[in-house]
């Protein structure tokens, strides 16, 4: 797995903003602006920045992966919770990040997304097993 570092962020929008000035260079200008979003699905849309923020907040976490193609940099995996999301949603979010930073990136976004959601399933269930054993569930 590639070395990374753990970013934390206040708020969805404040981790919107930075995945935005990640992937597009800067900030957006207003909350109206359109971005492209690659949601579990692995499809890609252009969707109002409000609403993106919105459900992500709905969804109660969220976080991405930037991998610097050049240089020495660590990679960085940002992350924002509020703090009462189920730990399988977590383990999922986290598991499918790691994933993007393990074995070879896909040069196609949706088989990547789809790669990187396999090791999101596989966290779920190894998290699962361990629920199992130790008799206990801490969500859902
Ligand atoms: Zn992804």
């Amino acid at each position: 797995m590639r070395p990374y570092k753990l970013k934390k962020h206040r708020s969805a929008r404040a981790i919107v903003r930075e995945w935005y000035k990640h992937f597009n260079g800067r900030y957006p200008p207003s909350e109206s602006t359109a971005v492209d979003s690659h949601p579990l699905d692995g499809k890609v849309r252009a969707i109002p920045l409000k609403e993106m923020i919105s459900s992500i907040k709905e969804q109660g976490c969220w976080a991405f992966v930037s991998i610097p193609t050049k240089g020495k940099r660590p990679s960085e995996l940002h992350y924002w919770h509020d703090g009462k999301v189920c730990d399988h949603v977590l383990m999922e979010m986290f598991g499918h990040e790691l994933g993007h930073l393990a074995g070879k990136n896909l040069k196609v976004l949706k088989r990547e997304e789809e790669r990187a959601h396999s090791y999101g399933a596989a966290a779920v269930e190894a998290f699962s097993i361990v629920e199992k054993i130790r008799g206990r569930k801490s969500c859902g």
